[in-house]
């Protein structure tokens, strides 16, 4: 029998909790911690779709890594989600900030699905390492790497500079972490990928001469919920595991 905390623990034993960002909220944040669970949907974010969709397949914890609860909450009406979620007698895990400072997180995803090597996580979260031109003919340029970049994470349309540097050593930093363009030129980084960034910071990586490619909040954060989910898997081999169906990238291209 498994039991929420059971789980609760298990990611607290690689992603601790107490390390995550002052600004976060992470951890149980809705529901019974002693809950018997034997069915769990993993999300990146919570939904009314993805409530139903854990209705559905009668789960009895989500997972996900932005936190169902962030900002103070001045009430609970029947729309808003933590609502939801106690009314259907659903519980929510949400591990975000700690999970990316372990090791474990988003950018040590995205480097292995960007298929980097030599990777090192800096104290601030961001991976960094080296790339191998993967064309057998001419450099690695800007807009091959993007091409690279929008492949192997299947994007729809990824957006970049296009700036002439042969890239051989990337940094990443998935979700909305364009500010980080600075540290990435002290890592020695030829190109930074990303899931956000200000007009102000691309302005800015121009001028440091360094490549930005910004592949989507979505994109570049998904990874970390297929390797969450076969860690809990290989875990817990009595409780099924499933990603969310319903949330979905919600940016299209035209
Ligand atoms: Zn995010």
């Amino acid at each position: 029998m498994t039991t929420v905390n059971d789980i609760y623990h298990f990611i607290d034993s690689f992603a601790p909790f107490d390390t995550a960002l002052d600004f976060d909220n992470v951890g149980i944040l809705v529901g019974d911690k002693d809950a018997v669970v034997r069915k769990v949907l993993l999300s990146l974010d919570v939904t009314e779709k993805v409530i139903a969709e854990a209705k559905r397949m009668d789960a009895q914890l989500i997972i996900t890594h932005h936190p169902v609860i962030f900002r103070a909450m001045k009430s609970l009406d029947s729309h808003s989600l933590p609502y939801m979620l106690a009314q259907r007698n659903l519980t929510v895990i949400s591990a975000h900030t700690n999970l990316d400072l372990s090791g474990e997180g988003v950018n040590i995803c995205l480097a292995q699905a960007l298929r980097l090597t030599n990777v090192t996580l800096t104290k601030e979260g961001i991976a960094v390492g080296d790339i191998k031109n993967p064309y057998t003919f001419g450099n690695f340029s800007a807009r091959r790497f993007a091409v690279y970049v929008k492949e192997r994470l299947g994007c729809k349309g990824v957006r970049y500079t296009d700036i002439a540097q042969s890239v051989r050593r990337v940094a990443v930093g998935g979700g909305a972490c364009g500010e980080y363009i600075y540290l990435a030129k002290e890592l020695g980084a030829d190109a930074f990928v990303t899931g956000e960034i200000k007009h102000n910071f691309i302005v800015e990586s121009h001028a440091l001469n360094l490549v930005v490619v910004d592949a989507g909040h979505y994109k570049t954060e998904d990874v970390v919920m297929d390797y969450l989910k076969q860690k809990l898997k290989k875990a817990f081999d009595n409780v099924t595991f499933v990603k969310s169906q319903t949330f979905t990238d919600y940016i299209d291209y035209v």
